[in-house]
């Protein structure tokens, strides 16, 4: 077993449940995880994805950068860049095919709170009613 330099106490990124862990690191790498015991949500338990699911965090194949399609390319682009991308695509679709041509898909590994700020997006500003959440799929 690698021997841990430092332990940080973080949340689980993997969903909402909000599991509180410690990530094990040597040499700013994640060596292990372990749940916390005075994590409110869990008591020091983590399910599978949580005790064993972290190592993508030093994928290679991670994005580290927004891709956006121009021309029939994916391209890497700025934050600031690909956001206006999105308004402008939105604004233009609602414009020419109205809001109900624009659905919202959301996530388990938001919080509550963040599923809750997406649906008054969708309806309160674009106008769709069309919300959907991977967890009910
Ligand atoms: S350990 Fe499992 S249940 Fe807990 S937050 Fe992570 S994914 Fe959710």
């Amino acid at each position: 077993m690698i021997k841990p330099e430092r332990q940080v106490r973080t949340i689980c990124p993997y969903c909402g449940v909000g599991c509180s862990l410690f990530l094990h690191i040597k040499d700013d790498r994640i060596v292990r995880v372990t749940g916390d015991f005075e994590g409110a949500a869990n008591h020091g338990n983590l399910c599978v994805k949580g005790r064993f699911g972290i190592d993508f965090v030093h994928s290679a194949d991670r994005l580290r950068t927004p891709w956006v399609r121009r021309n029939g390319t994916l391209e890497p682009a700025e934050w600031e860049s690909a956001l206006g991308h999105v308004v402008e695509r939105l604004t233009a679709i609602r414009r020419e095919h109205g809001p109900g041509a624009i659905a919202f898909l959301t996530s388990a590994k938001c919080t509550n709170e963040e599923n809750y700020l997406l649906q008054k997006v969708a309806r309160g500003i674009v106008g769709s009613g069309h919300v959907d959440h991977c967890a009910r799929l």
